[in-house]
This record gives C-alpha cells, structure tokens and sequence, in this order.
C-alpha cells in the first residue's frame, strides 16, 4: 500500500489536494498520469456498458439537486451513517466499523451513536435561506430516475433495458481514509437496467456475472475478487437483495461495487412525489407497468485504486530489479513511449516523426533524457504498454524496436507498420 501510495505521489496519479496549505481533509488531485489512468478506468467501463450494447444508453444529470429529490428517494431520512464520539479523545467514528472501541486511544467510553446524514447540503442563488437549500448528489442513480420519461419517450427502449452515467457524487464521509478508497469527493460510474418485474432476479445474477467479468478482464486477478451478497439487516432502505463486488486491499477485503435489485421503489417514489407517472406503457400486450431497477454501482476512483494495487509488481530484468506496473493496456495512462537511443540531432527527427505517427492513434509519451535502460524502468514503474526505440540502424533500414513491458520481449518492425502493429496488440480486446 505504502509503496503504491508513495509511486502515485513521485510519479504524478495523485497528489493530496491543497498540499501547499497542509492538505485539504482528505481530498485528493489527479496529477498527469492519474487523470489519464481514471479517465481508462472510465473509458473501459462506458465501452463495456454502453458502446457494446444496444440496450443501454447514457446520460449526464446535474449534480446539484433539490431537495424533493432526495426527500423521494428517503435520502434526507435514511442516508446516514451512525456517529459515535469517544469521550476520552473527542474523536468521532462511524459506530459500525470500530466494534465498541475508539481505535485512537483504545477506550470503550462512547457516546450513544447518533444519525449523522451524509449529504453535502449548499444554497442555490444568492440568499441562503431554507427555500434556496440545494443538495450535491450522494449518487448518480436519481438522474436515471427523474431522466426516466425523458429517455423512453426519446429513445424508444423498451425494458430490459438500461441508463448508464459516470460523475461525481459527494459525501459527507465521517471517516475518509486508507488513500482515495473513501473520500468526500468521489467518481461513480452507475447503470440503472429497468426490468420486467418477474425478470429481476435472473437480471440481478446477470449483472453480477457480467460485472465481475469486467474486472478479471481487466486484469484484477480471481483470487483477489470476490462476490459478498447481504444478509437482510444490511440491505439499503431501497433494496430487496444486494452483493457487493470485493477486493482484497491490503488492510482487507473492500467494496468495489455494489450490485442491487433496487425493485420499483425509486420510480414509486419519484412518481408519488412528483405526480408524474414513471412507467412503461407496453402496446402489444396493452399492459401498463412499473419496472423493477437492477443496478450495478461502482467507484471509479476506488477501481482505479484496485488496479494500481493489482498491477504493482517488482521483479529483476538482466540482473537489474525494477518496479512494474502490469496494467492492462486498457487502463495504462500511456499505450506507448517513443524512446530516441540518445540525444543526438540525426535520431530527434526521426524519432518526432514517429511519435507524430503514433499520437493520433494512442495515448504517446515521448523521452529523450537519460539512458536506454532508465528510461525504460521509467516507462515500466508507470505501466507503460509498448517502447518504441529509434536507434542508429533506424536511419538505414527504416525501421524502430518495439519493446512490451511485462515479458521486456523486443522485435523489429518497419515505420510504415508500426501502426498497425501497435493497434494489432493495444486493440485486441
Ligand atoms: P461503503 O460501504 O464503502 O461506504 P457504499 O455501500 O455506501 O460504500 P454505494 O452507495 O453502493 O457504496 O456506492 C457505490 C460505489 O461507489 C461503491 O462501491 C464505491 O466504489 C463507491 N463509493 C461510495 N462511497 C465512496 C467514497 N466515499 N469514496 C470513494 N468511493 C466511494
């Protein structure tokens, strides 16, 4: 963990936030790779939920929400967490994770727990008074809801079928910690699937399967992912079944998403409240229904943590140790490096010409200081997918090395290909 942690800050995935005033309680900037290797997390996720299918379709909603919305949906009410103080300390934790003892000093002396509501409450327009209160989303997955109408009436998608988003969502979180697994300020990616009720449970397994696939595909491996579903007493207010997708994080095994068959409770809600019908009018059978919600919920920024712990390695490369990112290609800030053998005037040239060629179709990085040998364990530590070398013979026979970072196996190709040949290993799967 240590060492992941320390990599992101030496090398640029992420930075505490406000770090020249001491840091900002717990929320974290995403320096030059990091955005890249979020913005793949996010990328891969919209690929496999929304680009392959045809029954899902995208939405971006407002974060800034009334507070009617999250009075429907019971959040104002139930989305709290329980606060206990300890009263030798003055510190405050969340009830459910520290088992009756203040893990700061070890006393059992507490307070009573307590509802603490987690949402970020702010004002809308210039007076702050109660009828301007504006809420900043806790989730994404009200927007599929209040969106609902709006997107049958434009897209004509009948159930089975789903609304997918990726945003930020904030909450007041009592305990943020252990990096960026929990903080105030965080990315979702969310895909609320409208279903015909009596389909629900076989949907719920589906997406279970499907989900957990997305991260083995992706390179977590299958003895570091599990599937936990949820007794009765831990079900969400909303949900008649739950499972979460875990990983085993280096202080244990942690939510990386939660899957949960959210019934028709929010359009119920959504309806009631606002008036509205939120239902599907189906006209070859003339039956009129209100679909049930299976909902795949996961955490970009926790994801891409679970990737960079996956990926760590270190291993020895001809007597050498080096540090490894093994990230799948898919998530590596970068697909490819070019890499001139020296700094000399006859190989910047060409070596620009072939970064020129390469930019256009993957995420480029290009390096020219330092020996070969660095700037490959550079290009390794950041997950780097493929180097691609300008030598001397480059000048003759008009060709460059491709080198892949795991196996560090080298082979010869010609310029003209050298596109294709990339897209022939970054475009496989
Ligand atoms: P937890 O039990 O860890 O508080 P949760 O069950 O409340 O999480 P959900 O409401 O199911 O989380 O949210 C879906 C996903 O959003 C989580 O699996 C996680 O990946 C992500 N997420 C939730 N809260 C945070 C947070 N504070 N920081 C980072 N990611 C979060």
């Amino acid at each position: 963990m240590e060492r992941v942690v320390n990599l992101c800050k030496r090398r640029g995935f992420v930075f505490p936030s406000a770090e020249i005033y001491g840091g900002f309680r717990s929320t974290y900037d995403y320096g030059p790779l990091g955005v890249l290797a979020l913005r793949n997390v996010k990328d891969a996720w919209w690929r496999s939920m929304v680009q392959l299918r045809d029954d899902v379709v995208g939405i971006d909603a407002a974060i800034l929400t009334s507070p009617r919305v999250w009075e429907a949906s019971g959040h104002l009410t139930n989305f709290a967490d329980p606060l206990v103080d300890c009263r030798n300390c003055k510190e405050r934790w969340r009830a459910d994770e520290i088992g009756g003892v203040c893990p700061n000093c070890g006393s059992k002396d507490l307070t009573e727990p307590r509802a603490f509501n987690m949402m970020f409450k702010t004002h809308a327009g210039p007076v702050e008074n109660e009828a301007a209160v504006a809420y900043l989303r806790p989730e994404t997955a009200q927007g599929m809801f209040l969106n609902f109408n709006n997107v049958l009436q434009t897209t004509r998608k009948k159930p089975p079928f789903g609304i997918a988003q990726i945003g930020k969502s904030f909450r007041n979180e009592i305990t943020p910690g252990n990096f960026v697994f929990r903080t105030r300020e965080f990315e979702q990616m969310e895909m609320e699937y409208f279903v015909p009720p009596a389909e629900a449970d076989t949907w719920f397994e589906y997406w279970c399967a499907e989900r957990m696939a997305w991260y083995r595909g992706l390179g977590i491996p299958e003895d570091r992912l599990r599937l936990r579903e949820h007794d009765a007493e831990e079900l969400s207010h909303y949900s008649a079944r739950t499972a979460d997708i875990e990983f085993a994080f280096p202080w244990g095994w942690g939510e990386l998403e939660g899957l949960a068959n959210r019934t028709d409770f929010d359009l119920k809600a959504h309806s009631t409240a606002s008036g509205e019908r939120l239902e599907y009018f189906d006209q070859s059978t003339g039956e009129r229904y209100v679909p049930y919600v299976i909902e795949p919920a996961a955490g970009a920024t926790r994801a891409m943590m679970a990737f960079l712990l996956a990926a760590y390695d270190e291993d020895e490369v001809g007597g050498e140790h080096r540090t490894v990112l093994r990230l799948h290609h898919r998530i590596s800030p970068y697909a490819v490096t070019v890499l001139p053998l020296s700094k000399k005037e006859t190989l910047t040239p060409v070596a620009r010409k072939v970064l020129a060629l390469c930019q256009p179709h993957f995420m480029c990085d290009y390096d020219e200081t330092q020996s070969i040998g660095r700037r490959y364990r550079r290009q390794d530590e950041i997950g780097t997918a493929y180097c691609v070398t300008v030598d001397f013979a480059t000048l003759d026979d008009k060709a460059v090395t491709i080198r892949e970072r795991d196996s560090t196996e080298q082979v010869r190709v010609p310029i003209d290909s050298l596109v294709d040949e990339l897209k022939a290993r970054l475009l496989v799967s």
